[in-house]
């Protein structure tokens, strides 16, 4: 465990920040997906930009729950699908499986009612059970190629389509031998190759109790997607209550967690931007339950109470920032 404080430099998108040094890369940013895209190429290289740019608004146009094909779909109670929607629902299905239903891609009708960060209503308990008992699986058929949504049923792939988007961008900067990349996608990061100089990126875990500037750990990785849920970034208050964005399928409130944030560090995308929505619906205890049950990804837990835990499989490859406000655990299978 490294426990240096040193000047790096930051810069930050959403939950999560990178800290890299580097000479000669080229950085666009987009508004898409209702944030921040950031896409930094070292090389330069302004055409895999372009190209990754393109398909990000390709993207949305399809799966976005508020304006895309998707929404259509949702707002015709069914219809063809596209190839990504077939892909993210395939996807879906199986981490809905995998997770209990802690990540689940039926709950468009609920989130529509709650509009966290658009209407910000607090729905009466006769409008819950009505958006709840419409968000359940056996709702979603398939007629030949077409989709089926019965009574109310509607799909919303908010806690997985950037994750995916980060995979699908992976595959162009293997098509296009890009020698190293960092995507910023919201609380979304994946860093492909290595720097320039052959070091490991640094994939700084914000602060959440912090302002946007204020970072707890750094990862040091490479070829990894490190995805982040949390309550701190979209959320309204009522009467003095906090609402936020991220939902227990079980009630339709906000799920109650024990934890403010969650980072998941796996090879996929799609699947680290799943479970880590499922994870903070699961808490602490639930969480590294599941670690424990399952292959293939590592978690950095933050919870309210202050107690940062990282799974064993993240090794050394860490740097303390904050030890005044939190203190550290690591986790054993
Ligand atoms: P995550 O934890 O990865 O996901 C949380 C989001 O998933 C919630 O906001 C909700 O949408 C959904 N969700 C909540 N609980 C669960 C659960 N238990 N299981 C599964 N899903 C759950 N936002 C806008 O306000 N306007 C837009 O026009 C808009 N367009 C978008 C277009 C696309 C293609 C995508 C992918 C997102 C868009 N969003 C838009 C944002 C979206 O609504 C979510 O707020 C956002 O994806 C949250 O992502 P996150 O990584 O912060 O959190
Ligand atoms: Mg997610």
């Amino acid at each position: 465990m490294k426990m240096k404080k040193t000047a790096l430099l930051l810069a930050l998108v959403m939950s999560l920040a990178l800290l890299c040094s580097c000479a000669r890369e080229s950085t666009t940013t987009v508004y898409v997906m209702d944030t921040f895209a950031e896409i930094t190429m070292y090389p330069k290289d302004k055409k895999t930009e372009e190209r990754i740019t393109e398909m990000l608004y390709d993207l949305e146009g399809e799966l976005s729950a508020t304006s895309g094909a998707l929404s259509r779909i949702n707002e015709a109670g069914g219809g063809e699908t596209g190839e990504h929607t077939k892909a993210l629902l395939a996807l879906s299905e199986q981490y809905y499986k995998e997770t209990n239903g802690a990540f689940s891609p039926y709950l468009g009708s609920l989130i529509e009612l709650w509009g966290v960060g658009s209407k910000n209503h607090v729905p009466t308990e006769e409008e819950l059970s009505g958006a709840l008992s419409a968000s359940v699986a056996e709702n979603v058929e398939r007629d030949g190629e077409k989709l089926v949504l019965k009574d109310g049923v509607r799909l919303d792939f908010g806690a997985i389509a950037k994750g995916y988007a980060t995979d699908v961008i992976k595959s162009i900067l293997e098509e296009e031998g890009t020698k190293g990349a960092v995507i910023f996608l919201g609380g979304n990061v994946y860093v492909h190759g290595t720097k320039p100089n052959g070091e490991l990126y640094r994939v700084a875990i914000r602060d959440p109790k912090g302002n946007e500037n204020d970072w707890i750990l750094a990862l040091e990785l490479s070829n990894k997607f490190i995805i982040s849920s949390g309550d701190y970034e979209r959320y309204f208050e009522e009467n003095g209550v906090r609402y936020h964005h991220i939902f227990s399928p079980e009630t339709g409130y906000p799920a109650e967690s024990d934890l403010r944030a969650i980072c998941v560090i796996a090879d996929s995308g799609a699947l680290a931007d799943a479970y880590s929505t499922a994870l903070y619906v699961m808490g602490s205890r639930g969480a590294i339950q599941f670690w424990r049950e399952h292959e293939g990804f590592e978690l950095v837990l933050v919870g309210r109470d202050g107690t940062v835990t990282l799974t064993e499989g993240i090794g050394n490859n860490f740097i303390i920032n904050n030890q005044k406000d939190y203190k550290y655990e690591v986790a054993k299978r």
